[in-house]
């Protein structure tokens, strides 16, 4: 029997309503000759609610109780899909993930598929079950501990799904009808993307773009799943939406596919540092221990590199991490200092920055991308603070201020609007 994964996002099953509608698309393929693996998340919001809790009643939390907590808001919503379905005549049961077993590393919040065993779920199908309904987000750690995979999470509970069942298409439904060339919400000239090359959909996804999480497009890209986005409140069909796949399927690509943004940003710089070797192994190390994700990093060019005689020369080091780790990497910079291993002057944070960032694989074969976005951001009076490029993005660091108008403005310089 053929088989297909759809994955319902939060404001898709928001409501025993909008699970009706989940259901009905459901329905439908079963109904069309498909065994169907469905995922669901948390009802919009709950996740949220259920975070709120945990912090709320413990500051330092243990991360088991959290992953405990977090987890129970998709086992709700898969109880009721399969309730739901079952009503509308389609043989459904629901799984939480200990009952798959979806067996993951033990790093909570965090953690990673390890693997998913198929026996349990096949022999249900044997039996005349129809539809699988999986709870999201969630997986069991070889201690028999409740893990959750990160925000986001169901996106990739979907796509594992779709290798591990050998599913001819993983379906995310969402609130939007597709990836867009920017998010709709922040532009009205977003243009929906028929195709996206998993390189670019990586990229996006990994610069800010919610709509997969990043180790979705990971998953999907290394075990060849065929990935469509699209809308769970309009009608569909096999055309609909945005499949996301190899570069090859796509017969003409811009150079830049789409702009992306992240608004949850900080930068920390250390001021007159020393310059000599090593430094920067002593001042990322202590961040990496610490678990802080450094991302763009610049170090000033020194008085040493125009002027030998400066043999004790100091420099500047400017680096960006997630804004809700500034806390902890000043407290990493701070025991480095007090314990010898660095010296600095001062350390000054800016939390009111945003990064943005053009992403697009034509970019390989096209110069001149960077000074096309320079000029669209100076034309618009937006100071670029750091930048930082691989083979196919250019990201900056700009005030938060500008990020709507910087996003925009990258959005008209390269034409995306346009088909
Ligand atoms: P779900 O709850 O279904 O998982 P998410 O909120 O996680 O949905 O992701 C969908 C949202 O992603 C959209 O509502 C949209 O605002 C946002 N988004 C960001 N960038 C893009 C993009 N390039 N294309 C489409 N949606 C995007
Ligand atoms: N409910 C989880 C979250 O909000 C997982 C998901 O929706 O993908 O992060
Ligand atoms: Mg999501």
């Amino acid at each position: 029997m053929p088989l297909l994964v759809m994955k319902f996002g939060g404001t898709s099953v928001a409501n025993l309503e909008r699970i009706e509608n989940a259901a009905l698309k459901v329905q439908r393929e079963v109904e069309r000759g498909y065994d169907v693996i469905v995922i669901v998340s948390a009802m919009s919001g709950k996740t949220n609610e259920l975070v709120g809790w945990v912090e709320g009643t413990s500051k330092l939390y243990d991360a088991r109780e959290y992953d405990a907590v977090v987890a129970s808001g998709e086992n709700v919503t898969a109880g009721l899909m399969a309730l739901r379905l079952q009503e509308m005549g389609v043989p459904a049961r629901s799984w939480q993930g200990w009952q798959v077993p979806i067996n993951t590393t033990a790093a909570h919040s965090a953690a990673r598929f390890v693997s998913i065993p198929r026996d349990n779920i096949d022999a249900k199908f044997k039996e005349g079950f129809k539809v699988a309904v999986v709870a999201g987000f969630q997986g069991v750690s070889p201690e028999g501990r409740i893990t959750t995979l990160g925000r986001g999470g169901s996106d990739t509970t979907a796509v594992a799904f779709a290798a591990a069942f050998g599913a001819e298409r993983c379906d995310i439904y969402t609130d939007v009808d597709g990836v867009y060339t920017t998010d709709p919400r922040v532009s009205d000239k977003a243009r929906k993307l028929n195709k996206i090359a998993f390189e670019e959909m990586l990229e996006l996804a990994s610069l800010g773009a919610k709509v997969l999480q990043t180790r979705s497009v990971e998953l999907a890209m290394r075990y060849k799943v065929r990935l469509r986005v699209l809308s769970s409140f309009e009608e569909t069909d096999e055309n609909s939406g945005t499949l996301v796949c190899d570069e090859e399927e796509i017969m003409e690509s811009k150079v830049v596919s789409g702009v992306a943004f992240s608004r949850e940003e900080a930068k920390i710089t250390l001021f007159t540092i020393e310059d000599r070797p090593g430094v920067a192994q002593a001042i990322f190390g202590p961040l990496a221990d610490a678990g802080v994700n450094v991302d763009m990093i610049v170090q000033n060019i020194s008085e040493k590199d125009y002027d030998d005689s400066h043999p004790g020369a100091v420099t500047d080091m400017t680096f960006s991490c997630p804004i809700n780790q500034v806390e902890r990497a000043k407290k990493a910079m701070e025991d480095a200092r007090n314990a010898g291993l660095i010296k600095y002057d001062e350390l000054i944070i800016d939390t009111d920055v945003a990064k943005v960032s053009v992403v697009g694989i034509g970019m390989r074969s096209h110069a001149g991308v960077a000074a096309t976005m320079f000029k669209a951001l100076a034309n618009e009076g937006v100071n670029i603070k750091v930048i930082s490029t691989s083979e196919i993005k250019i990201s900056v660091l700009i005030d938060r201020k500008y990020m709507e108008l910087a996003v925009q403005a990258l959005h008209d310089a390269f034409g995306l609007d346009k088909a």
